[in-house]
Parts: structure tokens; C-alpha cells; sequence
């Protein structure tokens, strides 16, 4: 169902202590009163310290991955179930550092967008084009192609999905595709997943928002919100982000 939400990703950062500080200021300072969904996607060993700072808070947590397997033999692997486990409500899945860096395909972030749903949780998966992509003309393509596999996998459950629309040539780069460019893209991508049945879903942008550039991204029809990776570490600049 489509609401607005802001989501940290803290990617591979975090520390008992600094986390402590960290999550306790968003336990506090994130009132009831503020209308929008906000989220902490930790590394999983620190799940339970989450959910021990959080769960009585308006805050909600949780993954930055899962495995397509629901159990077994896949040694270091995290299953959605275990996540859930923890109390988690989201998994981010098919962000451009694992499509990346563990080469995860559009049919593999399909089958984990698949399992995270199995096990209860709010699949956030990523989609965006790299540079040399967009300089080619070519970004309405790939996340379109990113989209149909997701909708291939996820089928009925298409309207549980959260999808986060993260430009590879704007994350951790101080580089923010403009609101208009990101709008463009948005629109595509929600006229897609309506043609699946899912117009309502919640799309997230994602790639160097800061508090200075989050309300021109936010005020644009088709942007829910945003998945938030560097500035998710520092709880005032989050919150800012948050109340854009
Ligand atoms: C991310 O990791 O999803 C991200 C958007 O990172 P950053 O905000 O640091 O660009």
C-alpha cells in the first residue's frame, strides 16, 4: 500500500556502542505525531540490538538482505525467516552493492524479493542504471527490465513490494539525480507496476539524499520517500530527512 516512508540503510558501518546512541536518539526524538514511516535497515548481527532500542518506539527495522532459501546448507547466509525473527517489518533486496559486488542477477533479487514476502517481511527492492547506462539512453529499459523480473517472481504479491529507485551513478557519490530526473523515472516505473495491478505501490528514492535536498525530492508526485544510505548514520541529519 503506498504511504510514505524514509529508510536508513546503514550498510556495513555500525558498533554496539555508536548504535546504541544512534538508535536511542531515533526512539525518542520520532514522534507519533510524525506522519511519516521511518525504518533502520542494520547489518544482521545487530537485528536483536534493533529491536531491543526500537520496539517500543515508532520506529520500525530491519535487513539489508536475505537469502532465496528458506534453510540449509548455504554457509553465512541469512534467511528471511531468521530476520523476521528479530521483528523486522522490511529487507532491502537487489541493491546495486550486491547486484554489484555479488553479482545478484534480476531472476536471484526476484527470488529473495520472493522469500523476504514467504517469511512476512516488506521487500524494499532496488532498481537504477549506472552511468554509463544512462549516458547511453538506456535507463527506462534497465529498470523496466528490473521491475518485470521482480513482478515475474513476486506475481500476485506485486503490491506488497516497496520498490527504492537508486540511480548507481548517485549513491555515496554527493551526486543526486535532480527531483525532475527522478520524477521521470518514477512515473515509469509506477505506470509498470500499475500495469501489474500495483499503482499504489510506495517508491522510494535513493542515492545521496541529505536533508538540504529531500524536500524538492519529496515534493514530487510519484517519490514516497527515500532509502537513505550515509546520512541513515547520523540521527539528527536522518530525522531532518525524516520530516522533509
Ligand atoms: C544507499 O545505500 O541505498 C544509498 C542511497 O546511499 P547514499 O544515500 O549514501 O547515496
Amino acid at each position: 500500500m503506498r504511504g510514505t516512508l524514509v529508510v536508513g540503510n546503514w550498510k556495513m558501518n555500525g558498533a554496539l556502542v555508536a548504535n546504541s546512541r544512534l538508535l536511542e536518539r531515533l526512539a525518542s526524538a520520532w514522534r507519533p505525531t510524525d506522519p511519516r514511516t521511518l525504518a533502520v535497515c542494520v547489518p544482521a548481527p545487530y537485528l536483536a540490538q534493533a529491536q531491543a532500542a526500537l520496539r517500543d518506539s515508532r520506529v520500525a527495522w530491519g535487513a539489508q538482505d536475505v537469502s532465496e532459501h528458506a534453510a540449509g546448507a548455504y554457509t553465512g547466509e541469512v534467511s528471511a525467516s531468521m530476520v523476521g525473527e528479530f521483528g523486522s517489518r522490511f529487507a532491502i533486496v537487489g541493491h546495486s552493492e550486491r547486484r554489484r559486488w555479488h553479482h545478484e542477477s534480476d531472476a536471484l533479487v526476484g527470488a529473495k524479493a520472493r522469500a523476504a514476502l514467504a517469511a512476512g517481511l516488506t521487500p524494499i527492492a532496488c532498481v537504477g542504471e549506472t552511468l554509463d547506462e544512462r549516458e547511453r539512453g538506456q535507463t527506462k529499459a534497465i529498470v523496466a527490465r528490473q521491475i518485470d523480473a521482480l513482478i515475474d517472481a513476486v506475481r500476485a504479491d506485486v503490491a506488497r513490494l516497496v520498490v527504492a529507485y537508486e540511480p548507481v551513478w548517485a549513491i555515496g557519490t554527493g551526486r543526486t539525480a535532480t527531483p525532475a530526473q527522478a520524477q521521470d523515472v518514477h512515473a515509469a516505473l509506477r505506470a509498470q507496476l500499475g500495469d501489474a495491478g500495483a499503482a499504489e505501490v510506495s517508491i522510494l528514492y535513493g542515492g545521496s539524499v541529505k536533508s538540504a535536498n529531500a524536500a524538492a525530492l519529496f515534493a514530487m508526485p510519484d517519490i514516497d520517500g527515500a532509502l537513505v544510505g550515509g546520512a541513515s548514520l547520523d540521527a539528527d541529519e536522518f530525522l531532518l530527512i525524516g520530516r522533509a
